[in-house]
C-alpha cells in the first residue's frame, strides 16, 4: 500500500481518488475550495452532461487535441463504463439528443453527491480548504509529498495533479497545476480560452442580443477558405455571437484567429437552395405587391432580425414591393443565404468552457499518465494539453484520465 495524494477535487481528481483507493492505496484528496466539484456543479447549465453515449471508437473524433494520447485512457475507462459507474453507485442517467448523457434528475448536484458517496465508500480521506502550494521531490526518489499553502508538509509516494485549467476562475481553476508542472521541469503549451463565444465587429449585434437562431448553417472563412461549416443553433449576445455552433467553432478556428478578423456567412434558410428561396420571396412579393418592403417580408424571419436584414438589404424600407427590381430581390435572397458577420476575437477565460493547451503530453506516459521526468508524479484532466468539443466529451476526458492515473499510481 502506498500513500497517494490527489490535488484537486474536480471530476478528474475525484475519479482518480476513488480508483487509487480501489487499488488498495491510502488516498488523500486535497481541495482548496470549501466543497468538491464546484465546476461540475455548473456543467451542462446545471444539469451536467457527464458523457456521451456514442460508440467508444467515435469518442476520438470529438477530441480536438490529444486524440492518440487518449487511446489508453478512453479504453481503460470507456464512456459505457462511466455510465455503469454512476448507475452502479445509484445515479440514474438518461441519454438525450446527440448522445448527451445527463443524470435522470437533471441536477449536477446528484453527480457530485454520487462521487462523494463513492469516495466515502472507497475510504478516501477528503480535505477541503486545503491548497497545495508546492510538490516536493527528492533526487533519485521522485515525488515525496506536497507543501500546503500554510506551510505544512504531507508526505506521499505518489501525487496526482488534477487541478483543472484556468477558465471560470471562481470554481477554483486558477492554473496552479501549470505552475507545479513547470517547477517539475515540464513544458506547458500555450494556454487559450476554448469553447468560448466570439466578439463581432458589427454594431447591430447588440440589437439582436438574446436572439437564438435554430436550423441555420454557419460558415466561417479566412479569405476564401472555409474553416468551419456546420448546421445547428446560435445565439446573438451584446458583444457578438455564442451558442452551440460558435462555441464549437471556437475550438476549430482557434489558430486562424491570430492577427486577422474572420468572416462569417450565416445561411438563414439552409433547407432551400438560392433558386427555391428566390421563388418563395417572389411569391411573397406578389402577394404583397402594393405594400412597402418593410411590411411585406416579415414572415421570413424572427421579428428582432427583421430590421437588421432590411437595413442591410440596400432596398429602401419604404419602397413599394412592386418597384423592387429583380437584381434587388436577388441581392436580398443572397443576403438571407449568406448573412454577413465579422469575428474579431474571443471572449476571455472567464467565459470559456475549457482551456486549450496545458501540460505537454509528449512528456507524459499515455499508458499510465505518469510524468516521464519525475517518478511518482501523475497528471489527469484539463490540466493536460487535451481538449474536445461539447457533448460530454471533456468530462469523459476527465473521468478516463482520472481513472487511469488512479489505477496506475504505485
Ligand atoms: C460553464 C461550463 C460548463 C461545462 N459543461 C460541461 C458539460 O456539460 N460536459 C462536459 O463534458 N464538460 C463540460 N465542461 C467542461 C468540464 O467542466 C471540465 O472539462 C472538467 O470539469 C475538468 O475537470 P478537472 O477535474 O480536470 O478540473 P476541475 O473540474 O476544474 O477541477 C479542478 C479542481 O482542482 C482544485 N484545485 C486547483 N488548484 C488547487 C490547489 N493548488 N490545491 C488544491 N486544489 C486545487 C480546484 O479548486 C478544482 O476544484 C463545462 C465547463 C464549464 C466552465
Amino acid at each position: 500500500m502506498s500513500k497517494v495524494i490527489v490535488i484537486g477535487g474536480g471530476a478528474a481528481g475525484m475519479m482518480a481518488a476513488v480508483q487509487a483507493a480501489a487499488k488498495g492505496h491510502k488516498v488523500l484528496l486535497l481541495e482548496k475550495n470549501e466543497k468538491l466539484g464546484k465546476k461540475l456543479y455548473i456543467t451542462g447549465k446545471g444539469r451536467c452532461n457527464l458523457t456521451n453515449a456514442c460508440d467508444t471508437e467515435d469518442l476520438f473524433q470529438y477530441v480536438m487535441r490529444g486524440r492518440k494520447f487518449l487511446y489508453s485512457a478512453f479504453y481503460s475507462f470507456t464512456n459505457t463504463q462511466v455510465i455503469e459507474f454512476f448507475e452502479s453507485h445509484g445515479l440514474s442517467t438518461k441519454t438525450e439528443r446527440g448522445g448527451r448523457v445527463f443524470p435522470e434528475s437533471d441536477h449536477s448536484s446528484d453527480v457530485i453527491r454520487t462521487l462523494q458517496q463513492a469516495l466515502q465508500k472507497a475510504g478516501v480521506n477528503v480535505c477541503l480548504h486545503t491548497q497545495v502550494q508546492e510538490i516536493l521531490t527528492e533526487e533519485g526518489r521522485g515525488v515525496t509529498g506536497v507543501r500546503l499553502s500554510h506551510g505544512a508538509v504531507w508526505e506521499a509516494d505518489g501525487v496526482i495533479v488534477a487541478t483543472g485549467g484556468c477558465s471560470y476562475v471562481s470554481t477554483g481553476s486558477t492554473g496552479d497545476g501549470y505552475r507545479f508542472a513547470t517547477e517539475m521541469g515540464h513544458k506547458v503549451t500555450e494556454l487559450r480560452p476554448s469553447l468560448v463565444p466570439f466578439e463581432a465587429a458589427e454594431p447591430w449585434v447588440k440589437e439582436l442580443q438574446g436572439l437564438s437562431l435554430r436550423n441555420i448553417t454557419v460558415r466561417i472563412k479566412k479569405e476564401q477558405k472555409i474553416l468551419y461549416e456546420e448546421f445547428g443553433e446560435m445565439l446573438f449576445t451584446h458583444y457578438g455571437v455564442s451558442g452551440p455552433l460558435f462555441l464549437s467553432a471556437s475550438s476549430v478556428v482557434n489558430d486562424a484567429m491570430d492577427g486577422m478578423p474572420l468572416s462569417v456567412e450565416i445561411d438563414l434558410k439552409p433547407a432551400l437552395t438560392f433558386e427555391q428561396l428566390d421563388k418563395r420571396i417572389l411569391r411573397d412579393f406578389e402577394e404583397n405587391k402594393n405594400r412597402q418592403f418593410k411590411n411585406g417580408v416579415q414572415k421570413l424571419f424572427p421579428g428582432k432580425l427583421f430590421p437588421v436584414i432590411v437595413s442591410l438589404s440596400n432596398i429602401h424600407p419604404e419602397k413599394k414591393i412592386n418597384e423592387i427590381t429583380k437584381e434587388e430581390r436577388q441581392g436580398f435572397t443572397k443576403l438571407i443565404k449568406s448573412f454577413p458577420l465579422t469575428l474579431t476575437g474571443f471572449r476571455d477565460f472567464n467565459e470559456a468552457i475549457i482551456t486549450r493547451g496545458g501540460v505537454a503530453i509528449k512528456e507524459i506516459n499515455p499508458s499510465t499518465l505518469e510524468s516521464k521526468l519525475v517518478q511518482g508524479l501523475y497528471f489527469a484532466g484539463e490540466v493536460l494539453d487535451l481538449d474536445a468539443l461539447t457533448g460530454g466529451f471533456n468530462l469523459q476526458i476527465a473521468w478516463s484520465t482520472g481513472y487511469l492515473a488512479g489505477d496506475s499510481v504505485r
